[in-house]
């Protein structure tokens, strides 16, 4: 009889597309965990932690810093210790080996833009919430957001104390304000072109597969998250020809509606994609 794993893998190798949904649970197996004040975030932020009082990296993110000094402090420093200088972990090369040759799309709320890193393309990655290597202008004199890889990169290696040079705060191409993180901390961050564009091609990669078959691949996503996993789970029902398998330690949530068509893994993410690459493998 299959396994578990084994029914995975083929249901990956008989698809043409896939769909991943990502949330949290992934970054935490991946090792970025923003809500904890754990190891990681007292050896990088240990500083901040005792200068503001703040306790992880959403509070981090969202604080009210009394200067753009300090804030791209923080933010510089976290960009670049927690994208641009690392390196694809084991389990997101494995998740991108699983799906590089299909037709694929990724729906994510998590910010670190680890997808990319793995091989991941940037235009099928759909960071709703944001992501670390984007900034825009503070004034939104216009909708554009923009990569912020070299200003951040020069910022952080010139931080001192948790503060930047004033002169290499970065500016707005258009009219010379400040740049900010692109953060959703108020509803204009849903109106930028760039947030709208990819909310199209989420769209339209759903309806390019209406009929046809496609696997959803959901990772780490709380059971009652209704921005990405109740969306997914209702494409499933809706959809005769499409797959949910969802990946959840301790956490897992199958609607009685679609159980049939369904898979549970409730392992460990980076284990789990341990065993499925195993598998694939194999049977290659
Ligand atoms: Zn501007």
């Amino acid at each position: 009889m299959e396994n578990r794993y084994q029914k995975v893998v083929k249901e990956i190798r008989d698809t043409d597309a896939i769909l991943i949904g990502a949330s949290n649970g992934l970054s935490i197996s991946d090792g970025y965990h923003i809500f904890a004040d754990n190891e990681w975030f007292r050896e990088n932020f240990g500083d901040f932690r005792v200068k503001y009082g703040i306790r992880n990296l959403l509070q981090g993110m969202f604080f009210a810093f009394a200067s753009p000094e300090e804030q791209w402090g923080f933010f510089s420093r976290l960009a670049y210790r927690a994208h641009y200088t690392q390196q694809p972990s084991q389990m997101m090369k494995n998740l991108y080996r699983l799906v590089s040759d299909k037709d694929y799309f990724v729906v994510t709320s998590n910010g670190e833009d680890h997808f990319t890193l793995a091989g991941f393309l940037p235009e099928r990655v759909f960071e709703m919430e944001g992501k670390l290597t984007e900034y825009r202008c503070s004034k939104q004199c216009h909708d554009m957001v923009y990569n912020n890889r070299t200003d951040v990169m020069r910022m952080a290696e010139e931080e001192k104390n948790g503060v930047v040079p004033t002169k290499l705060l970065p500016r707005c191409p258009k009219c010379g304000s400040l740049m900010e993180p692109n953060l959703p901390k108020d509803p204009s961050f849903f109106q930028t072109s760039g947030w709208k564009k990819k909310a199209l091609e989420y769209q339209n990669f759903i309806e390019k597969y209406h009929g046809k078959k496609l696997v959803i691949l959901e990772f780490g996503i709380g059971w009652r998250n209704q921005m990405i996993k109740a969306p997914l789970m209702k494409l499933a029902e809706k959809e005769p020809n499409f797959t949910y398998i969802t990946f959840n330690k301790g956490e897992l949530f199958i609607p009685e509606e679609i159980k049939e068509k369904s898979i549970g893994i409730d392992d460990d993410i980076a284990f789990a994609l341990e065993q499925i690459m195993k598998e694939y493998n194999y049977m290659e």
